[in-house]
Protein backbone atom coordinates (compact mmCIF):
# COMPACT_ATOMS: atom_id res chain seq x y z
CA UNK A 1 0.00 0.00 0.00
CA UNK A 2 1.51 3.20 -0.93
CA UNK A 3 1.33 5.98 1.61
CA UNK A 4 0.61 9.43 1.03
CA UNK A 5 1.85 12.48 3.25
CA UNK A 6 1.25 15.97 3.18
CA UNK A 7 3.76 17.03 5.49
CA UNK A 8 5.75 14.20 6.33
CA UNK A 9 8.51 15.69 8.58
CA UNK A 10 5.81 16.63 10.76
CA UNK A 11 3.71 13.68 10.53
CA UNK A 12 6.77 11.17 10.94
CA UNK A 13 8.34 12.94 13.40
CA UNK A 14 10.58 10.99 16.23
CA UNK A 15 8.32 11.09 19.46
CA UNK A 16 11.05 12.72 21.61
CA UNK A 17 11.50 15.20 18.97
CA UNK A 18 7.36 15.86 19.14
CA UNK A 19 7.67 15.82 22.84
CA UNK A 20 10.05 18.37 23.23
CA UNK A 21 7.84 20.85 20.61
CA UNK A 22 4.81 20.05 22.47
CA UNK A 23 6.58 21.10 25.74
CA UNK A 24 8.06 24.63 24.05
CA UNK A 25 4.26 25.14 22.33
CA UNK A 26 2.89 24.27 25.83
CA UNK A 27 4.62 27.02 27.51
CA UNK A 28 3.69 29.61 24.26
CA UNK A 29 0.01 28.88 24.81
CA UNK A 30 0.47 29.33 28.87
CA UNK A 31 2.09 32.51 27.87
CA UNK A 32 -1.13 33.68 25.70
CA UNK A 33 -3.69 32.52 27.91
CA UNK A 34 -2.50 34.38 30.25
CA UNK A 35 -2.80 37.39 28.26
CA UNK A 36 -6.86 37.03 28.54
CA UNK A 37 -8.61 38.19 31.62
CA UNK A 38 -10.47 34.64 31.79
CA UNK A 39 -7.21 32.57 31.99
CA UNK A 40 -5.47 35.03 33.68
CA UNK A 41 -7.29 34.45 37.40
CA UNK A 42 -7.89 30.94 36.40
CA UNK A 43 -4.00 30.37 36.22
CA UNK A 44 -3.45 32.78 39.41
CA UNK A 45 -5.70 30.58 41.80
CA UNK A 46 -3.81 27.49 39.81
CA UNK A 47 -0.27 29.04 40.82
CA UNK A 48 0.63 29.80 37.76
CA UNK A 49 2.33 32.84 37.17
CA UNK A 50 4.30 32.53 34.30
CA UNK A 51 4.99 30.00 31.58
CA UNK A 52 8.45 29.04 33.03
CA UNK A 53 5.91 27.37 36.18
CA UNK A 54 5.47 24.72 33.12
CA UNK A 55 8.70 23.07 33.43
CA UNK A 56 7.63 19.59 31.90
CA UNK A 57 5.14 17.98 29.75
CA UNK A 58 3.69 16.39 32.90
CA UNK A 59 3.15 19.41 34.63
CA UNK A 60 0.52 20.38 32.66
CA UNK A 61 -1.66 18.90 35.07
CA UNK A 62 -0.82 22.07 36.98
CA UNK A 63 -3.11 23.62 34.76
CA UNK A 64 -6.45 24.43 35.23
CA UNK A 65 -9.18 22.76 33.32
CA UNK A 66 -11.63 24.30 30.91
CA UNK A 67 -14.93 23.10 30.12
CA UNK A 68 -17.61 24.20 28.41
CA UNK A 69 -19.73 26.57 30.90
CA UNK A 70 -16.19 28.61 30.95
CA UNK A 71 -16.08 29.23 27.85
CA UNK A 72 -19.65 30.81 28.30
CA UNK A 73 -18.66 32.60 31.57
CA UNK A 74 -15.89 34.05 29.26
CA UNK A 75 -18.67 35.29 26.43
CA UNK A 76 -18.09 37.17 24.45
CA UNK A 77 -14.55 37.92 24.45
CA UNK A 78 -12.40 37.19 27.66
CA UNK A 79 -11.07 34.46 26.52
CA UNK A 80 -9.59 36.08 23.31
CA UNK A 81 -5.68 36.69 23.68
CA UNK A 82 -5.09 38.84 20.49
CA UNK A 83 -6.25 42.59 19.17
CA UNK A 84 -9.85 42.43 17.88
CA UNK A 85 -7.54 44.09 14.41
CA UNK A 86 -5.91 40.46 14.23
CA UNK A 87 -9.03 37.79 14.09
CA UNK A 88 -9.86 36.91 10.29
CA UNK A 89 -13.05 34.71 12.00
CA UNK A 90 -15.22 33.84 14.20
CA UNK A 91 -16.90 30.44 15.15
CA UNK A 92 -19.61 29.84 17.47
CA UNK A 93 -21.66 26.54 18.75
CA UNK A 94 -25.06 26.32 18.04
CA UNK A 95 -26.21 27.93 21.38
CA UNK A 96 -29.05 25.62 21.61
CA UNK A 97 -28.75 24.50 25.22
CA UNK A 98 -27.68 28.11 26.22
CA UNK A 99 -24.93 31.15 26.42
CA UNK A 100 -22.76 30.06 22.67
CA UNK A 101 -19.43 29.33 23.26
CA UNK A 102 -17.27 31.96 20.76
CA UNK A 103 -13.84 30.66 18.83
CA UNK A 104 -11.85 33.33 17.49
CA UNK A 105 -9.06 32.82 14.46
CA UNK A 106 -6.12 34.87 13.34
CA UNK A 107 -4.93 34.57 9.85
CA UNK A 108 -2.32 32.07 11.51
CA UNK A 109 -4.49 29.98 13.34
CA UNK A 110 -6.76 29.81 9.96
CA UNK A 111 -3.45 28.61 8.19
CA UNK A 112 -2.68 26.16 10.57
CA UNK A 113 -6.33 24.70 10.32
CA UNK A 114 -6.30 24.86 6.58
CA UNK A 115 -2.79 22.78 6.97
CA UNK A 116 -4.28 19.98 9.40
CA UNK A 117 -6.88 19.38 7.44
CA UNK A 118 -5.05 18.51 4.05
CA UNK A 119 -2.94 16.72 6.33
CA UNK A 120 -6.09 14.60 6.88
CA UNK A 121 -7.39 14.20 3.74
CA UNK A 122 -4.15 12.73 2.10
CA UNK A 123 -3.93 10.92 4.95
CA UNK A 124 -6.99 8.78 3.27
CA UNK A 125 -5.57 8.98 -0.02
CA UNK A 126 -6.94 12.10 -1.52
CA UNK A 127 -5.43 14.78 -3.27
CA UNK A 128 -6.03 16.41 -7.08
CA UNK A 129 -7.56 13.68 -8.64
CA UNK A 130 -10.44 13.72 -6.11
CA UNK A 131 -14.32 15.97 -6.38
CA UNK A 132 -14.69 16.64 -2.96
CA UNK A 133 -18.26 17.33 -2.39
CA UNK A 134 -18.87 19.05 1.45
CA UNK A 135 -22.11 18.08 2.27
CA UNK A 136 -21.85 19.37 6.09
CA UNK A 137 -23.55 23.17 7.23
CA UNK A 138 -21.80 26.09 5.74
CA UNK A 139 -21.64 28.53 8.24
CA UNK A 140 -20.91 29.20 12.05
CA UNK A 141 -20.89 25.37 12.59
CA UNK A 142 -17.54 24.19 11.62
CA UNK A 143 -18.54 21.71 9.45
CA UNK A 144 -18.53 23.10 6.09
CA UNK A 145 -16.17 26.12 6.33
CA UNK A 146 -13.52 23.83 8.35
CA UNK A 147 -13.05 20.74 5.24
CA UNK A 148 -13.37 23.49 3.30
CA UNK A 149 -10.04 25.25 2.62
CA UNK A 150 -7.71 22.30 3.79
CA UNK A 151 -9.76 19.81 0.93
CA UNK A 152 -8.84 22.78 -1.99
CA UNK A 153 -5.27 23.48 -0.37
CA UNK A 154 -4.77 19.37 -1.03
CA UNK A 155 -5.70 20.14 -4.63
CA UNK A 156 -9.32 18.42 -4.13
CA UNK A 157 -11.75 19.86 -6.53
CA UNK A 158 -14.57 21.40 -3.52
CA UNK A 159 -17.70 21.51 -4.01
CA UNK A 160 -19.33 23.81 -1.25
CA UNK A 161 -22.44 22.20 -1.59
CA UNK A 162 -23.45 22.42 2.22
CA UNK A 163 -26.26 20.51 3.47
CA UNK A 164 -29.53 19.25 2.55
CA UNK A 165 -31.88 19.22 -0.37
CA UNK A 166 -31.04 15.36 -1.19
CA UNK A 167 -32.06 15.77 -4.33
CA UNK A 168 -29.49 18.51 -5.52
CA UNK A 169 -26.72 16.45 -3.73
CA UNK A 170 -27.41 13.29 -5.99
CA UNK A 171 -27.25 15.26 -9.04
CA UNK A 172 -24.30 17.24 -8.33
CA UNK A 173 -22.49 14.26 -7.62
CA UNK A 174 -23.44 12.50 -10.46
CA UNK A 175 -23.08 15.74 -12.73
CA UNK A 176 -19.31 16.14 -11.44
CA UNK A 177 -18.37 12.61 -10.86
CA UNK A 178 -18.48 13.11 -6.96
CA UNK A 179 -15.45 10.90 -5.55
CA UNK A 180 -15.52 12.15 -1.90
CA UNK A 181 -18.24 13.05 0.29
CA UNK A 182 -18.27 14.53 3.83
CA UNK A 183 -21.56 14.09 5.85
CA UNK A 184 -22.51 12.92 8.76
CA UNK A 185 -23.47 8.99 9.38
CA UNK A 186 -26.86 9.26 10.17
CA UNK A 187 -27.45 11.80 6.67
CA UNK A 188 -24.86 9.33 4.28
CA UNK A 189 -27.68 6.70 5.52
CA UNK A 190 -30.33 9.01 4.44
CA UNK A 191 -28.76 9.97 0.94
CA UNK A 192 -28.75 6.04 0.46
CA UNK A 193 -32.30 6.03 0.65
CA UNK A 194 -33.17 8.62 -1.47
CA UNK A 195 -30.74 6.95 -4.23
CA UNK A 196 -32.77 3.69 -4.21
CA UNK A 197 -36.05 6.02 -4.20
CA UNK A 198 -34.93 7.16 -7.01
CA UNK A 199 -34.07 4.38 -8.78
CA UNK A 200 -30.43 5.88 -9.01
CA UNK A 201 -28.24 2.52 -8.93
CA UNK A 202 -24.74 3.23 -7.45
CA UNK A 203 -22.75 2.45 -10.67
CA UNK A 204 -24.01 5.50 -11.60
CA UNK A 205 -21.61 7.42 -8.79
CA UNK A 206 -18.13 7.60 -8.63
CA UNK A 207 -17.97 7.93 -5.45
CA UNK A 208 -14.99 6.33 -3.73
CA UNK A 209 -14.63 7.52 -0.37
CA UNK A 210 -16.38 9.31 2.71
CA UNK A 211 -14.95 11.36 5.98
CA UNK A 212 -17.85 10.99 8.49
CA UNK A 213 -17.84 12.86 11.71
CA UNK A 214 -19.63 15.52 13.96
CA UNK A 215 -21.77 12.76 15.89
CA UNK A 216 -21.06 9.57 17.11
CA UNK A 217 -21.20 6.46 15.06
CA UNK A 218 -20.74 2.42 15.60
CA UNK A 219 -18.19 0.28 13.80
CA UNK A 220 -20.87 -1.49 12.35
CA UNK A 221 -23.10 1.92 10.12
CA UNK A 222 -19.30 2.19 9.14
CA UNK A 223 -19.44 -0.83 7.81
CA UNK A 224 -22.84 -0.25 6.75
CA UNK A 225 -22.22 2.56 4.83
CA UNK A 226 -19.07 1.08 3.19
CA UNK A 227 -21.36 -1.37 2.23
CA UNK A 228 -24.50 0.21 0.70
CA UNK A 229 -21.91 2.91 -1.69
CA UNK A 230 -19.25 0.29 -1.79
CA UNK A 231 -16.62 2.81 -0.84
CA UNK A 232 -14.05 3.32 2.20
CA UNK A 233 -15.36 5.41 4.98
CA UNK A 234 -13.14 7.68 6.79
CA UNK A 235 -13.53 8.77 10.54
CA UNK A 236 -13.29 12.27 11.16
CA UNK A 237 -13.07 14.09 14.70
CA UNK A 238 -13.77 17.51 15.47
CA UNK A 239 -14.58 20.23 17.50
CA UNK A 240 -15.49 23.64 17.36
CA UNK A 241 -13.30 24.50 20.66
CA UNK A 242 -10.57 22.99 19.02
CA UNK A 243 -10.96 24.56 15.46
CA UNK A 244 -13.40 21.95 13.98
CA UNK A 245 -12.44 19.13 11.72
CA UNK A 246 -8.73 17.94 11.50
CA UNK A 247 -8.03 17.54 15.01
CA UNK A 248 -8.18 13.95 14.30
CA UNK A 249 -8.26 11.47 11.38
CA UNK A 250 -8.57 8.51 10.26
CA UNK A 251 -5.33 7.46 7.87
CA UNK A 252 -6.17 4.41 5.23
CA UNK A 253 -4.90 1.74 8.11
CA UNK A 254 -8.42 2.43 9.84
CA UNK A 255 -7.60 1.52 12.83
CA UNK A 256 -8.20 4.80 15.20
CA UNK A 257 -7.52 8.30 14.19
CA UNK A 258 -4.24 9.88 14.57
CA UNK A 259 -4.59 13.21 16.82
CA UNK A 260 -2.57 15.90 15.49
CA UNK A 261 -0.27 15.98 18.21
CA UNK A 262 1.85 18.91 17.14
CA UNK A 263 -1.31 21.14 17.45
CA UNK A 264 -3.09 19.75 20.42
CA UNK A 265 -1.91 17.90 23.47
CA UNK A 266 -4.69 15.26 24.40
CA UNK A 267 -5.34 14.06 27.58
CA UNK A 268 -7.92 11.09 28.69
CA UNK A 269 -9.18 11.83 32.33
CA UNK A 270 -11.21 10.08 34.77
CA UNK A 271 -14.71 11.95 33.82
CA UNK A 272 -15.89 11.93 37.59
CA UNK A 273 -12.61 11.70 39.65
CA UNK A 274 -10.74 13.68 36.69
CA UNK A 275 -7.36 11.72 37.58
CA UNK A 276 -5.20 10.54 34.25
CA UNK A 277 -6.07 7.80 32.42
CA UNK A 278 -3.44 5.59 30.89
CA UNK A 279 -3.01 4.95 26.77
CA UNK A 280 -5.70 1.75 26.36
CA UNK A 281 -8.08 3.19 29.35
CA UNK A 282 -11.34 4.35 28.40
CA UNK A 283 -12.62 8.06 30.10
CA UNK A 284 -12.85 11.79 29.17
CA UNK A 285 -10.87 13.23 26.01
CA UNK A 286 -9.13 16.85 27.45
CA UNK A 287 -7.57 18.71 24.86
CA UNK A 288 -4.92 21.74 25.15
CA UNK A 289 -4.05 23.58 21.84
CA UNK A 290 -0.38 24.67 21.48
CA UNK A 291 -0.37 26.54 17.95
CA UNK A 292 -3.68 28.81 18.27
CA UNK A 293 -2.83 32.47 18.94
CA UNK A 294 -6.63 33.80 18.97
CA UNK A 295 -8.65 31.39 21.58
CA UNK A 296 -5.45 29.34 23.39
CA UNK A 297 -7.36 26.77 25.84
CA UNK A 298 -6.11 24.82 28.06
CA UNK A 299 -6.91 21.37 29.24
CA UNK A 300 -10.81 21.46 27.32
CA UNK A 301 -12.89 18.83 28.90
CA UNK A 302 -14.60 17.38 25.48
CA UNK A 303 -17.17 15.29 27.20
CA UNK A 304 -16.37 12.95 24.75
CA UNK A 305 -15.42 9.42 25.96
CA UNK A 306 -12.75 7.22 24.30
CA UNK A 307 -9.17 5.99 24.38
CA UNK A 308 -5.67 6.13 23.15
CA UNK A 309 -4.81 2.99 21.41
CA UNK A 310 -1.31 2.54 21.82
CA UNK A 311 1.59 1.56 19.48
CA UNK A 312 2.87 2.63 16.16
CA UNK A 313 0.69 2.50 13.07
CA UNK A 314 1.18 1.16 9.81
CA UNK A 315 1.16 4.02 7.77
CA UNK A 316 4.47 5.31 9.76
CA UNK A 317 2.65 8.29 11.35
CA UNK A 318 3.53 8.68 15.20
CA UNK A 319 0.86 10.88 16.34
CA UNK A 320 -1.11 8.80 18.25
CA UNK A 321 -4.09 7.40 17.38
CA UNK A 322 -7.56 8.12 19.26
CA UNK A 323 -10.32 5.51 19.28
CA UNK A 324 -13.91 5.88 17.73
CA UNK A 325 -16.04 8.11 20.18
CA UNK A 326 -17.97 5.82 22.43
CA UNK A 327 -20.31 8.47 23.27
CA UNK A 328 -20.74 11.50 25.13
CA UNK A 329 -20.88 11.57 28.76
CA UNK A 330 -24.24 13.94 28.41
CA UNK A 331 -25.65 11.27 26.00
CA UNK A 332 -25.42 8.78 28.80
CA UNK A 333 -28.75 7.05 29.96
CA UNK A 334 -29.69 5.58 32.70
CA UNK A 335 -32.41 3.48 32.20
CA UNK A 336 -34.03 1.58 35.45
CA UNK A 337 -30.83 1.96 37.12
CA UNK A 338 -28.80 0.73 34.11
CA UNK A 339 -25.91 3.08 32.36
CA UNK A 340 -26.89 2.84 28.51
CA UNK A 341 -24.73 4.11 25.41
CA UNK A 342 -27.00 5.01 22.77
CA UNK A 343 -24.37 4.22 20.27
CA UNK A 344 -24.23 0.35 21.96
CA UNK A 345 -28.16 -0.03 21.00
CA UNK A 346 -26.82 1.10 17.23
CA UNK A 347 -24.32 -1.16 16.54
CA UNK A 348 -26.42 -3.93 17.69
CA UNK A 349 -29.16 -2.86 15.43
CA UNK A 350 -26.44 -2.21 12.77
CA UNK A 351 -25.63 -5.73 12.47
CA UNK A 352 -28.94 -6.87 11.22
CA UNK A 353 -28.87 -7.04 7.47
CA UNK A 354 -32.96 -5.96 8.20
CA UNK A 355 -31.95 -3.27 9.20
CA UNK A 356 -32.69 -0.02 7.49
CA UNK A 357 -31.23 3.32 7.42
CA UNK A 358 -32.71 5.37 10.32
CA UNK A 359 -33.77 4.67 14.15
CA UNK A 360 -35.02 6.64 17.40
CA UNK A 361 -34.88 5.58 20.77
CA UNK A 362 -37.54 6.40 22.86
CA UNK A 363 -37.54 6.98 27.02
CA UNK A 364 -40.77 7.43 28.77
CA UNK A 365 -42.35 6.05 31.95
CA UNK A 366 -44.10 3.17 32.58
CA UNK A 367 -45.94 3.50 35.86
CA UNK A 368 -42.51 3.91 37.94
CA UNK A 369 -40.33 1.68 35.34
CA UNK A 370 -38.43 3.14 32.28
CA UNK A 371 -39.44 2.30 29.32
CA UNK A 372 -37.21 2.11 25.99
CA UNK A 373 -38.79 2.00 22.54
CA UNK A 374 -36.92 1.55 19.45
CA UNK A 375 -38.61 2.73 16.00
CA UNK A 376 -36.43 1.01 13.42
CA UNK A 377 -37.01 1.40 9.73
CA UNK A 378 -36.78 -1.74 8.06
CA UNK A 379 -36.85 -2.88 4.41
CA UNK A 380 -40.03 -2.61 2.49
CA UNK A 381 -40.18 -6.04 1.50
CA UNK A 382 -40.05 -7.01 4.47
CA UNK A 383 -43.27 -5.69 5.26
CA UNK A 384 -44.72 -8.35 2.31
CA UNK A 385 -43.80 -10.86 4.92
CA UNK A 386 -46.49 -12.65 7.28
CA UNK A 387 -46.77 -11.17 10.54
CA UNK A 388 -45.13 -14.04 12.44
CA UNK A 389 -42.07 -13.21 10.33
CA UNK A 390 -42.37 -9.40 11.51
CA UNK A 391 -42.74 -10.93 14.93
CA UNK A 392 -39.93 -13.36 14.65
CA UNK A 393 -37.78 -10.28 13.22
CA UNK A 394 -38.91 -7.65 16.28
CA UNK A 395 -37.86 -10.85 18.78
CA UNK A 396 -34.53 -11.01 17.07
CA UNK A 397 -33.81 -7.31 17.51
CA UNK A 398 -34.78 -7.39 21.10
CA UNK A 399 -32.23 -10.13 21.87
CA UNK A 400 -29.92 -8.48 20.10
CA UNK A 401 -29.89 -5.39 21.77
CA UNK A 402 -30.35 -6.79 25.28
CA UNK A 403 -27.42 -9.14 24.75
CA UNK A 404 -25.56 -6.08 24.02
CA UNK A 405 -26.91 -3.26 26.58
CA UNK A 406 -28.86 -5.27 29.35
CA UNK A 407 -32.31 -3.20 28.47
CA UNK A 408 -35.43 -5.17 27.50
CA UNK A 409 -36.82 -2.46 24.44
CA UNK A 410 -40.17 -2.36 22.51
CA UNK A 411 -39.70 -2.60 19.29
CA UNK A 412 -41.85 -1.09 16.42
CA UNK A 413 -40.55 -1.70 12.80
CA UNK A 414 -41.66 1.25 10.32
CA UNK A 415 -41.18 1.17 6.60
CA UNK A 416 -38.32 3.63 5.19
CA UNK A 417 -39.01 7.04 4.87
CA UNK A 418 -40.99 7.28 7.75
CA UNK A 419 -38.65 8.78 10.79
CA UNK A 420 -38.09 11.88 11.14
CA UNK A 421 -34.51 12.93 9.15
CA UNK A 422 -31.55 15.45 9.72
CA UNK A 423 -29.70 16.75 7.74
CA UNK A 424 -26.81 17.83 10.22
CA UNK A 425 -26.29 15.94 13.68
CA UNK A 426 -29.12 13.64 13.74
CA UNK A 427 -31.52 13.55 16.89
CA UNK A 428 -31.96 10.08 17.95
CA UNK A 429 -33.09 9.94 21.70
CA UNK A 430 -36.65 11.26 22.89
CA UNK A 431 -36.53 11.04 26.38
CA UNK A 432 -39.68 11.74 27.69
CA UNK A 433 -39.55 10.92 31.09
CA UNK A 434 -40.44 14.04 33.64
CA UNK A 435 -37.50 15.56 35.17
CA UNK A 436 -36.39 14.12 38.26
P1 LIG B 1 -21.53 20.69 19.70
O1 LIG B 1 -22.08 19.44 19.03
O2 LIG B 1 -21.05 20.43 21.10
O3 LIG B 1 -22.40 21.90 19.56
P2 LIG B 1 -19.51 20.85 17.60
O4 LIG B 1 -20.44 21.18 16.50
O5 LIG B 1 -18.21 21.51 17.67
O6 LIG B 1 -20.16 21.07 19.00
O7 LIG B 1 -19.30 19.28 17.53
C1 LIG B 1 -18.27 18.63 18.21
C2 LIG B 1 -18.75 17.34 18.79
O8 LIG B 1 -19.27 16.48 17.74
C3 LIG B 1 -17.65 16.55 19.41
O9 LIG B 1 -17.35 16.99 20.72
C4 LIG B 1 -18.21 15.15 19.39
O10 LIG B 1 -19.13 14.95 20.43
C5 LIG B 1 -18.99 15.12 18.08
N1 LIG B 1 -18.15 14.53 17.02
C6 LIG B 1 -17.42 15.15 16.09
N2 LIG B 1 -16.81 14.26 15.26
C7 LIG B 1 -17.15 13.03 15.72
C8 LIG B 1 -16.82 11.69 15.33
N3 LIG B 1 -16.05 11.41 14.30
N4 LIG B 1 -17.35 10.68 16.06
C9 LIG B 1 -18.13 10.94 17.12
N5 LIG B 1 -18.49 12.15 17.52
C10 LIG B 1 -17.99 13.20 16.85
ZN1 LIG C 1 -1.97 5.56 10.42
Amino acid sequence: MEIAFWDKRAETIDRPTLRQEQLRRLQGTVERALQTPFYKSKLKSAGIASAYDIKSLPDITRLPFTTKNDLRDAYPCKHLAVPMEQVVRIHMSSGTTGIPTVIYHTQDDINNWTDLVARSVVCTGCGPSDVFQNMMTYGLFTGGLGLHYGAEKAGMAVIPASSGNTKRQLWLMKEFGTSVVHATPSYMLHIYSELVKEGIPISDLKLAKAFLGAEPYSENTRKKIEGLFKIDAYNSYGLSEMNGPGVAFECVCKCGMHVWEDSYIVEVIDPDTLEPRRDGEEGEIVFTTLKRTATPLLRYRTRDLSKIIDGPCACGRTHRRMDRIKARTDDMLIINGVNVFPSHIEEALMQMPEMGTNYQIVVDKNESLDRVTIKTEVYSNLFKDDMRELEALKKRMRENIKSRVLINPVIELHEPGMLPVYEGKAKRVFDNRPPL
